[in-house]
């Protein structure tokens, strides 16, 4: 039973990251980060309990029975709740139901968003001077036309303290009235937090009189919190996460999501909300008779190619298991198409001896042709399944002695119904392309009319012109052409085109 957070993806505690890399299986609720779930091993049994768009979530039942069957086939079990899960969070009842089946569990607390959220808007929950305590509430009915067990009368009664009402965005009419006819006074400080912790996190700041029709004025929807007490008036003075760079911008990364941890993190970081949509994976692919080829060159004159840093990583990890020793690589010169597989290469303390003038594959076939004594010469070019053999023919025309090895393959992913749901519920300000693979791989996921309705909207950015070609040859326009070619770079550049296009968005106004 592990809380995950209130919704950004790194506020999780190490033992729930730990355990959600050994599970079995995840049964999750609709709060959780894509991050989080994109990031398991590939074998993980995946369960989405949730809300479906305009559905209900499952049945309390039917997850209790979900986690005793899984449980029972000898998974370890990770059952994810947003927040905590002891907190307005059910766990409660579903550890019962495990204990009455004899199912051992072990409970991971989460940061509960009632905390996080106010951190996030420069809001402590205590206080010395304006707070002695805080109460967690919850604003959901639990019976028809009755606000649930709450004693709003008594709590409308308090002083010097805070209280948090979590699920109240439906009720708040009706909860303010409870407080102020209780004799809380009207210019009681007060905010709504909508999406908390996340890039899209919006702060509302209002009196309690005032804060229902604020609430309806401004469309806070949930998920979202109501803080009502003196330490809202931090706010203003302490607030620091809606001044990053990209803040409220929603970025998809399309890109295969055991590359793509670096980007989040660095989009984060620039206030960005993260869409992790890969389209496409890899997988290992190893070839023995290639190996053998290759391990029956000779001479002290011979080159190894590569044309990405997933060739550099499965090679790598391909040669310590058929090869072992790292000296027998000082037999090859190392050629890479550009900087991030020149990068990929520094990582494991190799310097390229060639780097062509243009990132491209056939360029860099044909500058070697054309500036290096290739004829005879063992050239070993590693590979994926992608991609045409324009690089193989053209080293072969320069005389050279071409070995094809392929490490990996690329496959587009399936996404599940409900994670595509979720995109059009949220979609992404910008989509970012680092591959033609990674195009493909999204239009195999969509209808044309919902690519249509995905990308127009959308800034599209593509790392460079062989990507740029594949989204036209989709009938999508390119809206940023990378000029670095290194997704490492292409933040930046992400940042600079954001700024661009507010203050276009600026003056348009004005
Ligand atoms: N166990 C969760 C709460 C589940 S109840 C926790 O500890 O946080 C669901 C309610 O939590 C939502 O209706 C909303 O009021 C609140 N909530 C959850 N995540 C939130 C977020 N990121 N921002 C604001 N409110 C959030």
């Amino acid at each position: 039973m592990v809380g995950a957070g209130p919704g950004n993806p790194e506020l999780i505690t190490v033992k729930a990251r730990q355990v959600l890399d050994e599970c079995d299986a995840v049964v999750y609720d609709s709060l959780i980060p894509d991050e989080l779930l994109v990031t398991l091993l590939p074998a993980v049994d995946r369960r989405y309990v949730g809300k479906k768009s305009g559905r209900h979530s499952l049945p309390q039942q039917e997850i209790n029975d979900l986690l005793v069957r899984l449980a029972s086939q000898g998974k370890r079990v990770v059952r994810l709740k947003g927040g905590d899960p002891f907190v307005f969070g059910r766990g409660a009842e579903e550890a019962a139901y495990l204990k009455q089946h004899g199912i051992p569990y072990e409970i991971v607390p989460g940061i509960t968003s009632g905390v996080a959220a106010l951190s996030f808007s420069g809001i402590p929950c205590t206080d010395r001077t304006k707070a002695s305590y805080v109460m967690f509430l919850t604003g959901h009915q639990a019976v028809e036309k009755f606000v649930s067990g709450v004693p709003w009368g008594w709590v409308g009664g308090a002083r010097q303290g805070t209280l948090v009402i979590y699920m109240g965005v439906a009720e708040i009419g009706r909860i303010v009235k409870r407080l102020i006819d209780a004799g809380m006074p009207a210019e009681t400080s007060a905010a709504a937090i909508e999406r908390g912790t996340l890039p899209t996190q919006r702060t509302v700041i209002t009196t309690l009189s005032d804060l229902p029709d604020k609430v309806e004025a401004t469309g806070v929807k949930p998920p979202a919190l109501f803080v009502i007490g003196d330490v809202v008036k931090y706010h203003e003075s302490l607030q620091w996460f809606q001044d990053r760079p990209l803040f409220g911008v929603r970025v998809m990364v399309t890109r295969p999501a055991d590359q793509a941890v670096p980007l989040y993190r660095e989009l984060r970081e620039l206030g960005a909300e993260v869409l992790a949509y890969p389209t496409i994976a890899t997988v290992e692919d190893f070839r023995s008779d290639e190996w053998d080829a290759l391990r029956k060159l000779s001479g002290d004159d011979r080159w190894l190619v590569f044309t990405s840093e997933n060739g550099v990583r499965y090679f790598m990890g391909q040669w310590y298991a058929t090869i072992g020793d790292i000296r027998k690589l000082s037999k090859y010169r190392v050629a890479a198409v550009g900087d991030g597989t020149a990068r990929a290469l520094h990582a494991r303390n190799i310097a390229p001896d060639f780097v062509p003038t243009r990132a491209t594959t056939s360029a860099l076939a044909e500058e070697m042709v054309r500036t290096l004594r290739l004829t005879g010469v063992p050239v070993v070019r590693v590979r994926g399944n992608l991609g045409d053999r324009r690089v193989e023919s053209t080293l072969e025309r320069g005389g050279a002695h071409v070995v094809s090895l392929p490490v990996y393959r690329t496959f587009p992913t399936r996404w599940l119904a409900a994670v595509k749901d979720k995109l059009f519920d949220y979609p992404p300000d910008m989509i970012l392309f680092t591959s033609g693979a990674a195009v493909d791989g999204l239009v195999a996921n969509l209808h044309e009319e919902e690519l249509k309705r995905l990308c127009d909207p959308a800034i599209v950015v593509s790392i460079g012109p062989a990507t740029s070609r594949v989204i036209h040859s989709h009938g999508l326009s390119v809206d940023l052409e990378s000029k670095a070619r290194a997704v490492s770079l292409i933040v930046e550049e992400l940042v600079a085109c954001h700024r661009a296009s507010a203050l276009v968005e600026t003056r348009g106004g004005g």
